[in-house]
């Protein structure tokens, strides 16, 4: 069937993307859905920072390439072997599709699924090819990969039955697109990952959209202290507002032992000393050591951010091992989907998820790119495009 879909032909293009226009909006062809696949009619998609980190080209995927991973619509179609969602379903799209079969899979981490990992590095699906095509240039059809199993800036996805969760309807569509990035991810940190436990210390680093999610995770875990470390003063004026109890501005240039200096100087009650649960959410390498910084010896420390993959540690090794001391990382939260998305949507009907409080704005389709310079300016947390009525 044809499509439209906003299509990455370049990576590192200059800002703001509202001149340069990485993406562009075209008609493409996507395949019907094969054997354990389906067709999702996409309604609203995040954008996010793992999209820009393509877009930018820190990040680097193959292209042409369709982004957008944080994704919610209805199913169209089902092919041969789809068992888990019907035809119109609401579903989130989850950006890790776990094979089912492989070690990781079978023993409840689909999130370290390697064809799942693979596939996406591959931009294909997980059946090892990509459904999305250009055609009119000759006979031969140009393929266009695929971000995250997802590639949901576009009207219409072909996705893997195991990259889309049935979501209650009981919450409204656009609060449900973040459930497969943003909250599988941030509150899944928090949950999955860290443990964190009643009345313990949370500090989380870098206040994005999957920042704030944690921050929220945080709260409804009951976390007694809730230290919000941003670059950004909006950021965390924003993080105050949902229930951070202290808030650190790092400035670009301190050194970063001052900057964790500061910090520990300044935390007191059950953070003297360093947090309990320090969680880096920027996908950067100071963030990194600042969180590992102030957490308290017999701490977690938790990484979820994706860096450039030339960045790395640069952390005291005898810490560790002196200080008895964990560090972890968490992918997609640590989650198995069709475990948590439920007790997310749970969680957001009794309004300990705020969710409605993420979303900043909701833009037509064709302003994409001015979208990611509002992301890029970090002028909002998470702005979604609507697709809901876009043939
Ligand atoms: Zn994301
Ligand atoms: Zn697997």
């Amino acid at each position: 069937m044809k499509i439209r879909a906003a299509v990455l032909e370049q990576m590192g293009k200059p800002v703001p993307y509202s001149v340069s226009k990485p993406l562009i909006i075209e008609e493409l062809e996507l395949d019907e859905p094969e054997q354990d696949e389906v067709l999702v009619k996409m309604w609203y998609v995040g954008l996010c920072h793992s999209d820009l980190s393509v877009i930018n080209g820190s990040r680097p995927r193959p292209t042409p390439m369709v982004l957008g991973h944080e994704a919610v619509g209805q199913v169209l179609q089902i092919g041969p072997g789809v068992d888990n969602v019907s035809v119109g379903d609401m579903v989130s799209c989850i950006f890790v599709p776990g094979c089912g079969q492989c070690e990781g899979c079978r023993i409840g981490r689909p999130t370290t699924c390697i064809p799942g990992a693979e596939a996406n590095k591959r931009g294909v699906l997980l059946c090892g090819k990509t459904h999305l095509f250009r055609t009119g240039r000759g006979t031969d059809r140009q393929p266009v990969y695929h971000m995250g199993g997802t590639s949901g800036f576009a009207t219409h996805a072909v996705l893997s039955k195991h990259s889309v969760v049935k979501v209650d309807q009981g919450i409204p569509p656009e609060y449900a697109a973040l459930l497969g990035c943003g909250v599988i991810t941030g509150v899944g940190a928090v949950t999955n990952s860290a443990k964190v436990s009643f009345g313990s210390s949370v500090a989380i680093v870098g206040l994005g959209g999957v920042g704030v999610c944690a921050l929220l995770g945080a709260k409804a875990c009951g976390a007694g202290q809730i230290v919000a470390v941003d670059l950004d003063p909006r950021k965390l004026a924003k993080a105050k507002e949902l229930g951070a109890t202290h808030t650190f501005l790092v400035h670009k240039d301190d050194p970063i032992s001052k900057t964790v200096e500061t910090i520990r100087s300044q935390l007191g009650g059950i953070s003297r000393g360093g947090v309990d649960y320090a969680l880096e959410m920027a996908g950067s390498g100071p963030a990194l050591q600042i969180a590992y910084g102030i957490t308290k010896p017999g701490g977690t420390t938790v990484t979820i951010g994706l860096p450039d993959p030339a960045v790395h540690l640069d952390i005291q090794q005898v810490s560790i091992t002196a200080e008895e001391r964990t560090l972890i990382g968490s992918y997609l939260g640590s989650g198995v989907a069709t475990r948590d998305l439920p007790r997310y949507v749970d969680l957001y009907k009794k309004g300990s998820l705020p969710l409605e409080k993420l979303v900043s704005g909701i833009i037509p389709f064709r302003e994409i790119n001015q979208g990611f310079d509002m992301l890029e300016k970090g002028e909002v947390i998470r702005v979604l495009v609507n697709l809901k009525d876009e043939k």
